[in-house]
Parts: C-alpha cells; sequence; structure tokens
C-alpha cells in the first residue's frame, strides 16, 4: 500500500513535469509553469522522504534531511529574491552547476557503495556501473563548466585560449572516455582509485571546455552545460531506479539538447566545435581595432518626430534594456505611437540578452503581446518595409561584422539587419562595444544616429517628446 502511494507520488511528480514545461513554452503560462513543475517536485521529495522503503527500512536520518532542506531553501529563496534581474543568466548558471554538482557526488557516494559491496566479493552489475560513471563524468564537467560560465558572465574570468587546447580537449576526453570504459569491465579494488581520477580530469575538462569559448558564442554553451546536467540527473534515476528522477533528467537533457541544437542554428555554429571548445575566445579582429569614422547623434526631439511620422517603427531591445529595466517604458512608447498610427512591432534576435529566451521573458513581463515580436528571419524580412528601427541597448546582435569581417569573433553569426530599414536610431550609453567585445561599424553608417543615454531615461523623454508632435 505504501508503495503504491510513493509511485502515485513519483507519478504526480512526472506528469506536473511535463505539464510544467510545455506550459513554460509561452511566457503567458510560464510562471504557473513553474509553481505546477515546484508543486510536484514537492510531492516526489516529501514522498520519498516519508515513504520510501529498503528492506522494510524507512530513511531516517530526519535531522540531517531536514537541515540540509532548510538551509538550501533560505538561501535559494534570499538569493532568488536578492537577485537583480540583469545577474539572472549567471544565477541560473550557478545552481545548474550545483545540479552537475548533486549528480556527481550521488556517483562518488554509490561508487563508495560499490566498492564496499566489491571488497567483500560481491559481483557488481555492469549497468550500475555505467551510470555511475556517466554521472561521475557529465555532472562534473557541468558543475566545473558552469562555474567558469558563471565567472564569465559577470565578467570575473576572462577568455583563455591556446594554440593546442583543442587537441588537450579530444585528448582528455578520449582519455577519460576509453579508461571509464575499461574500468566499467575490468574493475577490481586495486584498480578502483582511477574513478577519482577519471573525476578529476573531467572537472578539468568542464573548466579547459568553456575557458576559450568567448566572441558571442557563451549561449551555446549555456544550454549545452545545461543538458548535461539533465542528463547526469538522469544517470542518477537509473541508479536508484527512481522514476521521478530520471522523468526530470531527461526532459531536462532533451529540452537543453533541443535547445543547443536550436541556438546552434542561430549562431551558425557546429555542435562538434562548441564540444571541443573549438571557436570563440578571439577578441578584437580587424573591427575591433580599426577606425571606423565619425558617427552622428540625434536630439530627442528629431527621434520622436520621426518615428511618430513613421508608418512602420521595428524595435530591437538588447541587453542594455534589461540593465536598464526599460522594459515597461518601451510598451508604453509602442502604446503611444500606436494611437498616433503607427505600426510597432520587436525584433528579437536569439542570443539578444544574456540568457536563452532573456528578451521575451523581458517583454512579457512588460505585457508587450507576444504576436507583436518578430523571430529573427522575420525580421530581416520586414526590415526592407521600416521606416525607423529602434535599437534599445543592443549592440552585437545587430553588429555587421559577423556578415563580413571574417577576423571577427561573432563572424558566421545571423544578425538583425537593421541596416535595410530606412532610418536606424541606436540608444546606449556611450560608444563602448558589447558583450563580444568588438567595435560596431553600423554606429557609423550615414542612415544610423546614436541617441545616447540610459535606455529607461531616454525612453521616457522620448515619450514625452512624442507626446507634444
Ligand atoms: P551586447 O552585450 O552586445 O550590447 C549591449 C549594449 O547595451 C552595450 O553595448 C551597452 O553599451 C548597452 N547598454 C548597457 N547598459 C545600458 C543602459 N542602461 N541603457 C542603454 N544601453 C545600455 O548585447 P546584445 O543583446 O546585442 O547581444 C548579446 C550578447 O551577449 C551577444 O554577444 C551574445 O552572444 C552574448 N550572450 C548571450 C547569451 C544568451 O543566452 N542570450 C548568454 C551569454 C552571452 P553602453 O555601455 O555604451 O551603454
Amino acid at each position: 500500500m505504501i508503495i503504491s502511494i510513493l509511485t502515485i507520488c513519483y507519478l504526480i511528480g512526472s506528469i506536473t513535469f511535463i505539464i510544467g514545461l510545455k506550459m513554460l513554452s509561452h511566457p503567458a503560462s510560464a510562471r504557473n509553469g513553474n509553481l505546477v513543475a515546484a508543486a510536484g517536485m514537492t510531492i516526489a521529495i516529501f514522498g520519498t522522504i516519508f515513504l520510501y522503503e529498503e528492506e522494510g527500512k524507512k530513511l531516517g536520518n530526519y535531522g540531517w534531511i531536514f537541515s540540509g532542506l532548510v538551509i538550501g531553501s533560505i538561501i535559494g529563496t534570499v538569493v532568488a529574491k536578492k537577485v537583480k534581474m540583469t545577474a539572472m543568466p549567471e544565477m541560473v548558471s550557478l545552481f545548474n552547476g550545483m545540479g552537475g554538482a548533486c549528480a556527481a557526488l550521488i556517483s562518488i557516494i554509490e561508487f563508495q557503495h560499490i566498492s564496499h559491496h566489491m571488497n567483500n566479493g560481491v559481483e557488481v552489475h555492469k549497468g550500475l556501473l555505467l551510470s555511475i560513471f556517466l554521472g561521475a563524468i557529465i555532472g562534473s564537467v557541468s558543475f566545473a563548466g558552469s562555474m567558469i560560465a558563471w565567472g564569465k558572465l559577470n565578467g570575473k574570468i576572462k577568455d583563455y585560449s591556446y594554440s593546442a587546447q583543442q587537441y588537450v580537449n579530444v585528448g582528455l576526453m578520449l582519455g577519460i572516455l576509453a579508461i571509464a570504459g575499461y574500468l566499467i569491465f575490468n574493475l577490481t579494488p586495486e584498480n578502483a582509485y582511477w574513478f577519482y581520477i577519471i573525476f578529476i580530469v573531467s572537472l578539468l575538462y568542464g573548466v579547459l571546455f568553456v575557458m576559450p569559448i568567448g566572441g558571442a558564442d557563451m549561449p551555446v554553451v549555456i544550454s549545452l552545460l545545461n543538458s548535461f546536467t539533465g542528463v547526469a540527473a538522469a544517470c542518477g534515476g537509473f541508479l536508484y531506479d527512481n522514476k521521478v528522477m530520471l522523468t526530470g533528467g531527461i526532459l531536462v537533457g532533451a529540452a537543453g539538447t533541443l535547445l543547443t541544437i536550436l541556438m546552434c542554428k542561430a549562431m551558425n555554429r557546429s555542435l562538434k566545435n562548441v564540444l571541443l571548445g573549438a571557436f570563440g575566445g578571439k577578441k578584437g579582429g580587424a573591427s575591433g581595432s580599426t577606425e571606423q569614422g565619425n558617427y552622428k547623434e540625434i536630439f530627442l526631439s528629431d527621434a520622436a518626430t520621426i518615428m511618430a511620422y513613421a508608418q512602420k517603427v521595428m524595435i530591437v531591445p538588447g541587453y542594455g534594456l534589461a540593465v536598464a529595466q526599460a522594459q515597461h517604458t518601451c510598451h508604453e512608447l509602442e502604446k503611444l505611437l500606436e494611437e498616433k498610427g503607427v505600426e510597432v512591432k520587436y525584433a528579437i534576435h536569439p542570443v539578444a540578452g544574456r540568457m536563452p529566451g532573456h528578451m521575451n521573458v523581458l517583454l512579457a513581463e512588460a505585457d508587450v503581446s507576444y504576436d507583436k515580436l518578430l523571430e529573427m528571419e522575420e525580421a530581416n524580412e520586414e526590415f526592407k518595409t521600416t521606416d525607423v528601427v529602434l535599437i534599445l541597448g543592443a549592440n552585437d546582435v545587430v553588429n555587421p561584422a559577423a556578415k563580413n569581417d571574417p577576423s571577427s569573433p561573432i563572424y558566421g553569426m545571423p544578425i538583425l539587419e537593421v541596416e535595410q530599414a530606412k532610418t536606424v536610431i541606436v540608444n546606449k550609453r556611450s560608444m563602448k562595444p558589447g558583450y563580444a567585445g568588438i567595435e560596431n561599424a553600423l554606429f557609423f553608417q550615414p542612415k544610423t544616429s546614436m541617441l545616447f543615454g540610459d535606455a529607461k531615461a531616454a525612453l521616457q523623454k522620448l515619450i514625452a517628446e512624442v507626446k507634444n508632435v
């Protein structure tokens, strides 16, 4: 009877994960989707704590379990409440890394149990060993890689690459897999220490794999690390024959893998190169160092007049919009222009901001209608018929170097081709570069005008001016 209630708890958990994930696919239902999945997870956790039995014995250790739960919940709640919206991607990386660390630690603990049984002459099941090794390898790569990604996103860690990096990475990965494969079939008490060497080398691989990734390629790595954590957790599910852990892990792994493929397509990169840490890293390039000439500024009143008399305005949001928290003000400008008969749409680049889907989340928060958001391909079609493009804190995603400068670290990445519109207005605070650290020739083109200032303040002033037109 107790077993079946636990099974029902796991079933509820698994179903809520699937429903939650489905709801996450639309900004309007995403928040509730998160709550639905969290409720299912809570049921599964408490079901395990109070109902799980092994050889007729309950889990026990309640003091330890609840201490961990309470400390973790307090830290998680405080950090999530305090984090600034712009630091969200770093936090996601940190939490993802913690998931990888948990999976790796589970493998280490279970390896110790297995070693104990092996020392007593019990034969170890190969499938069990496979789950333990995979959990340790993938979990530790995900943990170490996510920590480096966290450091890179908050600017504490700089890109680092060297000439033989691809060969070292391939060598390490092949070495890890070869030794793990050998041990799975030939594990003895004498060679068991190699498991810990594999664990340490996997951590090193995680560091070396993410260190060189630079330019504008971090989004691919972030989604890849996300999928690694899912797969590592699924290994834990196999290990414990725990259905809810397995379902959760597979869902995260599959969603992360699909996102990685989408990101690779968006960035025009191959997954093989991502895995080998073979791209990015080089900052500067021709576009970073060449003298681009002069740029021109535009008065607020002129910008307001051009926009108010336009037929179609396309807004290009970027990381700066998130920094300024200007999404609500931006929505206000959109409504005001529409009252004046202007058609307003948003062009969303898949890697704008600092996390996959960043701009969609931001604009959904401000109640911008979802059907006003154009994906990159659609937007690139519509720029031809656009009168004014208003770029709000975006830089790399509109940098033409991605198309015409092979030495640029973002070369090959599809961009929003804003220069096809009649007029381009760029709002940012200075001429400083964006995430990829390179200059942007768009800012120096004859049809481009710079509107300097913090995005929120500039938009507020622009709204006041448009009202007067
Ligand atoms: P960028 O980082 O290229 O540029 C943002 C611009 O915003 C900066 O040039 C900055 O200029 C400006 N800015 C900053 N604060 C403000 C403010 N308060 N008001 C107005 N402007 C401001 O952003 P994009 O969105 O164009 O591109 C995203 C980049 O981040 C890409 O290179 C992408 O690969 C990378 N990335 C994306 C991830 C993702 O998953 N989406 C993850 C990791 C990296 P100034 O200082 O002069 O104001």
